[in-house]
């Protein structure tokens, strides 16, 4: 007599091996068996004829630790068939936060990424170890993977300006990060393209990676460009893997810019070349053709220098703002940027920007792009978040093809409840693993599914070391995600996003439900996951 039971489904195990069919059969969290028990019998019974069955999907690249707090239920991910999920990305997470600047951090990640809704409780977290203990103890609805943030840590020793750390600061951050490893993350992130993280130099980041390198912790970048300075940033991320010794995950995996596309063979090719090499080197990306980020990325670097308020005082200055203009055209995020692909997403205060393009709300109000863009910063309080249309289609299949290619969301836990269903988050938060099993598998043929379970599963578990997860196998957690393989697909769109996918019936964390027959049960039966 088992706890659960999931008859005939076909189970793709997460190995890239073919799909069979098998029950599978879960106990104290576990899986039990997994083959052919025609007289097993179980306190619940689910037919899974017609479904698919594989171990819950790993999100490589997750923000949702500025959701989970205020939403540990995470449905948009949950929904997905997300049972892990890897956060404190970009070089943010919401700790350690060090005490003299600890005000001026959380402006600067709130700014950037907290866009879901509801305040965090930033004043529970004084370290890196309560601020785990914390989301543990709530209890979440998906695993977490905890990674360390490289622009949190900068921001607490260096501050929010420019230049080289001293050799103090440096010992100083190698510390925070050997102690943040030592209480639990997996790694360390960097997102080169917000400031602090924007302001260091690669030597000074594998310094500090290096406690992540001999602990067998892995390097995720958000790279320090992804257009025209693609392949340089790519390089770098590898020079840091080789020179801390950390495996190396490059986030969100893009080219962005329809004048670099054709770099994209190239930029396969030295990921290619670091694993010849012997390097860990991975990536991820989410099967769409827009990004998003904070409005704010599109300023030049040096504009960001000294934190929130200075940028503001810049943003109001004339004179300042040619400067800005004359470097966004040169250099940067913004460069070449197409102002009719430019599309706000969140406007707190401004709701009437929101679903519009940039170029058009220029028009309408006799501005430039720069000029509009600079008032609309102003008039949000620096808060506003934007879809960028930047990537290409032909692209997006070569890169799911790629041996090294994993998925990530880049998203967080919203749900249709609540205040967190405001703004127009990119529908990524909602629909990035259904689509790629929807369109990219079942419509496109781009992967077959097989291969397609095994880089949202089995793969990323043994990049992260997970020894127990992500496998339908006998002892391993009772993680699992069952699908209607003719049914599944994404519904978020760009102008539409908050809406849950179709044809993912049945979620299991540790063996219990959260999603049951399409809807969340409420369970949090999780936490943060131990670094084996
Ligand atoms: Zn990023």
């Amino acid at each position: 007599m088992f706890e659960i039971l999931i008859r005939n489904g076909l189970v793709v195990d997460g190995s890239g091996s073919a799909g069979f069919r098998a029950d599978v059969a879960i106990q104290a969290g576990r899986i039990a068996e997994v083959g052919l028990l025609p007289a097993a019998g179980a306190a619940t019974i689910i037919d899974a004829t017609g479904l698919v069955a594989v171990p819950g999907f790993i999100d490589m690249h997750s923000h949702a630790d500025f959701s989970l707090p205020v939403c540990p239920t995470a449905e948009s991910l949950v929904h997905q068939g997300i049972t892990t999920a890897v956060v404190g990305q970009c070089g943010f997470s919401p700790a350690p936060l060090l005490e003299e600047t600890r005000e001026q951090a959380i402006r600067m990640m709130e700014a950037s990424i907290g866009r879901a809704g509801k305040p965090l409780p930033w004043e529970r977290w004084t370290g890196f170890k309560t601020y785990l203990e914390d989301l543990s103890r709530t209890g979440t609805s998906l695993n977490v993977v905890p990674l360390v943030g490289q622009g949190t840590v900068r921001a607490g020793v260096v501050g929010f300006g420019p230049g080289p750390a001293t050799p103090e600061q440096r010992s100083r951050m190698r510390e925070a990060v050997a102690q943040a490893m030592d209480e639990g993350a997996f790694g360390l992130s960097t997102g080169l393209i917000y400031p602090p993280g924007s302001f260091t130099q690669t030597d000074e980041i594998a310094a500090i990676a290096r406690p992540v390198g001999d602990r067998g912790g892995i390097y995720f970048s958000h790279i320090r460009g992804e257009a025209d300075t693609l392949l340089t940033a790519i390089s770098e991320a590898i020079r840091i893997g080789r020179e801390s010794g950390a495996a190396v995950q490059i986030s969100h995996f893009k080219v962005a810019g329809r004048k670099n596309w054709d770099t994209v063979e190239r930029a396969l090719a030295l990921i290619d070349e670091a694993r010849i090499e012997g390097l860990d080197v991975t990536s991820d990306l989410y099967p769409y053709l827009a990004g998003s980020t904070a409005l704010s990325a599109l300023l030049p670097q040096w504009a960001h220098e000294g934190g929130k308020e200075a940028v503001a005082k810049r943003l109001a200055d004339p004179g300042v703002r040619e400067k800005m203009t004359v470097s966004m055209q040169s250099e940067g995020f913004a460069k070449d940027m197409e102002w009719d692909r430019v599309l706000i997403s969140f406007a707190p205060g401004k709701a009437e920007y929101q679903g519009r393009y940039v170029a058009e709300l220029a028009r309408d109000q006799g501005k430039s792009p720069h000029e509009w863009l600079f008032d609309a910063l102003l008039e949000t309080g620096l808060r506003a978040a934007m879809i960028t249309f930047m990537m290409s289609e032909e692209n997006r299949l070569r890169e799911l093809r790629h041996p090294a290619m994993m998925i990530g969301t880049d998203g967080m836990g919203y749900a249709l409840s609540s205040s967190m269903s405001e703004g127009l988050p990119h529908p990524r938060s909602y629909g990035t693993f259904p689509r790629l099993l929807g369109h990219y598998v079942r419509e496109e043929k781009v992967i077959s599914l097989e291969e397609a379970v095994w880089k949202m599963t089995g793969f990323p578990a043994r990049k992260l070391g997970l020894r127990d997860r992500g496998l339908v196998k006998k002892g391993h957690w009772a993680d699992l995600t069952l699908f209607d393989p003719e049914r599944v697909a994404d519904k978020a769109t760009y102008v539409s996003p908050h809406q849950y996918p179709e044809g993912i019936p049945h979620v299991l964390v540790r063996g219990m439900f959260v999603v049951r027959d399409g809807v969340h049960t409420g369970a949090r039966p999780a936490g943060v996951l131990p670094r084996q």
